[in-house]
């Protein structure tokens, strides 16, 4: 089911839902079901599986020299959607990129998507490779997410990249973006970058999911906002319960986010990551529960790999 449909048929009651990242090559689904597992008691009606940027690796030939090749460490985002889907019963949402993919690439993807009965997607443009200073396509790529969100909205018309006439039968997927509270790092302005949303949304987007972030008052900022220009798509908060000592530097310097200063000084007083664990999950029980006043729609946590601290966030609230 799509999760505007999810939205509407919980009538105004909060759903909760999560992010799982692919295993790294190598390594057991059954690690990823470990992670999930204690979250199902909590009926989330969809789950996001992030995708991963290539990377590069370097080759010794032997003679000296390096041989720049482009592997990808978490790959598998698709096959892991049906495999929950199938699992669980639940639906699976994947995050498409820009970077990396070709339009053509893309929509071979799609295509699998559709098969599989995945009925909803993320449109990312993805971060920069690491080692590179800014965001490129690749050639025949999308450079920014709205174009990724146009190609698919169009599919969803039976309209194919190289075919003249349209298809008889086709997807129908709900699209989800990516918003930011505290606006994105490379945006010159929140009002912009705003903007750059509301392009994503004409385009066909059908909800938006924020950037974590710690501070209720930027989301309900941002929503106020994002209404006045005319975005009127769900917007769902994303959460992170903060787990060890490190999210402190961590957090800010990869999502530029900002931290509460309580906050920051609650986990600097705790003795070890137990005790960090404790006041993030604390932080995010109490952030949750505001937010569920505000009315949202979903509460949907990050789980960067590890769901026991988002168990005891899910228990105390669901
Ligand atoms: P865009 O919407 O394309 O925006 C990127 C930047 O370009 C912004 O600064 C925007 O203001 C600007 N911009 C947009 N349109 C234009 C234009 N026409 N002209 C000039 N500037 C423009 N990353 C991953 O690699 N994998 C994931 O699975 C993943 N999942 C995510 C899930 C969520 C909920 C969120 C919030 C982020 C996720 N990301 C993921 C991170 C995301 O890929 C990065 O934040 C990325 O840098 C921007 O992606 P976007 O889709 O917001 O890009």
């Amino acid at each position: 089911m799509k999760v505007t449909d999810h939205i509407k048929n919980a009538k105004g009651k909060a759903l909760f839902s999560f992010e799982v990242i692919p295993p790294k090559k190598g390594k057991n689904i059954q690690d990823l079901y470990n992670n999930i597992d204690p979250l199902m008691e909590f009926n989330p009606p969809f789950i996001d599986v992030t995708t991963s940027r290539e990377e590069y690796v370097y080759i010794n030939k032997g003679n000296g020299l390096l041989d720049k090749r482009i592997t990808r460490m978490r790959p598998g985002t698709v096959g892991i959607c049906a495999s929950i889907m199938h699992k669980y019963q639940v639906d699976a949402i994947p995050h498409l990129l820009c970077g990396g993919f070709t339009k053509e690439e893309t929509e071979y993807v799609l295509v699998d998507c559709h098969y599989l009965g995945i009925e909803n997607v993320m449109a990312l443009r993805g971060d920069s490779m690491k080692d590179e200073p800014y965001f490129k396509p690749c050639d025949g790529g999308h450079a920014y997410a709205s174009g990724l969100v146009e190609q698919i909205a169009k599919l969803n018309r039976g309209k194919y990249l190289h075919d003249e006439v349209e298809a008889e039968h086709y997807s129908d997927f709900c699209i989800g973006v990516a918003g930011y509270p505290e606006k994105h790092m490379e945006a010159p302005s929140l009002a912009t970058d705003l903007k750059r949303l509301k392009a994503k949304v004409d385009a066909g987007a059908d909800y938006v999911v924020t950037q974590m972030f710690f501070d209720n008052q930027k989301y309900f900022d941002f929503v106020e906002k994002a209404r006045e220009i005319g975005i009127n798509v769900p917007i769902i908060p994303g959460i992170k319960p903060i787990a060890v000592k490190r999210h402190l530097q961590l957090l800010p310097q990869v999502f530029k986010i900002d931290l509460p200063q309580d906050l920051i000084d609650a986990v600097e007083n705790c003795k070890d990551n137990k005790a960090v664990r404790q006041v993030g999950v604390e932080f995010a029980i109490q952030q949750s529960k505001e937010l569920l006043d505000f009315g949202v729609p979903v509460l949907h946590y990050y789980s960067m790999g590890k769901s026991d601290n988002i168990k005891v966030v899910a228990d105390a609230l669901f």
